[in-house]
């Protein structure tokens, strides 16, 4: 099934849900991730327009996933029996400016999110390279952006309102409930159906973002901690080869002290004197404005602009965290496979995330460099090239994305977590039965 096809079949049934309860897709009309690589195990799909619904729905099935935006690349979100979508509870239920936190409906992205958020004069503290994502599936998976002071986007998360897997009702919040809260936020879709979502704001701030090209890798090596400290959000895109960073992507915060001093030359690399994609040969018209443009922070954090396509589209999407101290010798490790990498790759992107206390978070008391890989979309090849990969990052302890492809074996994965143990008692509290486990979570998580 297209995307096309997926958003009128949506909009039918929010529209009508007496004529589509359960929608059953059409036979051809296959349910599919965003970039197509990944067809789900069924197409039944619930529209629930209510916490009724919602709480009627998880009583009634034996097992059942939520399905928020579709943008993970692998089985995370996987069903065989039905799937839960909360796309049309997408609107903000509360805007506490002296608490300074927003609640939104689960069915919410951040592209409808954020416009709101700024048009009040609030912000968040970071974004992902794209704006249209759901901010529960987003935070479930410690979905990030860039900066080494900013965690991902579930450390953002101050409360979860959830109907469990039997139907009942549960609030976690920071305030209340420490350690149970910390262990729910990037809950891999195993703790409950998330329904509204509470995070922290700050007040609206503008930014400018810069590019440069061609950073020689000699500098990188030289001056990479002043490189990532260059502005508030750094991002390298490379194709790991010729010796350099192709495009250095900075974003700075307008603020006093703050902003980045754009100067024609950085560190080797050349200001590029018009927008650029972060796959060079792509138009950048889908990209947010560059060349130093002040915008609001929603038009500068993510690469992508919301109503474009984000990304190449058609592509496949790995991702590795590294602790940070280990950041430059695991990029000169990935440089050295360069020839074996390149034939498959779309663009790399190296990012920095802050540590946070959320158990199942790759940057788990972490600060971590983040090592990413947009691939053509030929998964024979790119799966033989994972366990390469994975092999030169064993020695750092890498851990993959929850919502990208990576080929690490379950036991490899579950020694990286050290509150794994924790996460499986949360989710059997909440979910005694396993209604809201699939494939995905018994390999990587429950599987002894
Ligand atoms: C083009 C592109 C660019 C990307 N860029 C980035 C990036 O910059 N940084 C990054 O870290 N990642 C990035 N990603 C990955 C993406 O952010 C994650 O895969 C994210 O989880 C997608 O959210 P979703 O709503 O589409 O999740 P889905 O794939 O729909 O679901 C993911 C998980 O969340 C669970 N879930 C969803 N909604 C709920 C709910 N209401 N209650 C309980 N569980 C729920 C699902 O059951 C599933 O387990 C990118 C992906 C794409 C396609």
């Amino acid at each position: 099934m297209n995307k096309r096809t997926f958003i009128r079949l949506m909009a039918a049934a929010a529209t009508n849900p007496l004529v589509s309860p359960l929608l059953s897709w059409a036979a051809n009309n296959k349910l599919t991730n965003w970039a197509g690589n990944f067809e789900y195990s069924t197409d039944h799909l619930f529209p629930a327009h209510s916490l009724e619904q919602i709480t009627s729905y998880a009583k009634k099935r034996k097992q059942f996933k939520v399905l928020g935006t579709r943008h993970c690349f692998n089985n995370i979100a996987d069903s065989t029996h039905g799937f839960l979508s909360l796309k049309s509870m997408d609107e903000v239920v509360a805007l506490d400016a002296e608490a300074q936190t927003v609640t939104l409906g689960a069915g919410m992205t951040y592209g409808q999110l954020c416009p709101y958020l700024h048009s009040k004069g609030f912000a968040l503290h970071n974004l992902a390279s794209l704006p249209h994502i759901s901010v529960a599936g987003a935070c479930s998976t410690a979905t990030h952006g860039s900066g080494e002071k900013n965690g991902n986007l579930a450390t953002a998360v101050s409360a979860l309102e959830m109907v469990t897997a039997d139907g009942e009702m549960l609030r976690v919040s920071r305030q209340h409930d420490g350690e149970a809260f910390q262990g729910a936020v990037v809950g891999l879709g195993a703790i409950g159906v998330i329904t509204k979502i509470t995070l922290d704001i700050q007040s609206a701030y503008m930014m400018r973002q810069y590019v440069y090209e061609n950073l020689p890798l000699s500098e990188l090596k030289d001056h990479f901690e002043a490189i990532e400290a260059s502005g508030y959000s750094v991002s390298l895109f490379t194709d790991w080869q010729k010796d350099r960073i192709r495009e250095v992507w900075i974003k700075s915060r307008d603020e006093a002290g703050q902003a980045f001093q754009a100067t024609p030359e950085f560190f080797g690399a050349k200001l590029a004197t018009r927008n650029l994609h972060p796959i060079s040969e792509l138009s950048a018209e889908n990209c947010t404005e560059q060349m130093g443009a002040p915008g609001p922070w929603y038009e500068r954090l993510p690469h992508f602009r919301m109503g474009f396509t984000p990304s190449a589209g058609k592509e496949l999407q790995s991702e590795y965290f590294v602790p940070r101290q280990h950041a430059l010798e695991a990029i000169l490790a990935i440089e050295r496979l360069r020839d074996q990498v390149s034939p498959y790759l779309l663009i790399s992107e190296i990012r920095t995330v802050a540590a946070d206390k959320l158990w199942m978070s790759p940057c788990y008391e972490q600060p971590s460099v983040t090592i990413h890989f947009t691939w053509k979309q030929d998964w024979p090849a790119v799966s033989k090239l994972l366990p390469v990969i994975e092999k030169e990052l064993a020695v750092f302890e890498a851990r993959p994305h929850w919502g990208k492809l990576f080929a690490m074996s379950p036991v490899e994965l579950k020694s990286r977590y050290k509150r794994l143990p924790d996460f499986i008692q949360l989710s059997r509290k909440y979910d005694p039965r396993g209604k809201l486990r699939n494939a995905f979570l018994e390999r990587n998580i429950f599987s002894s």
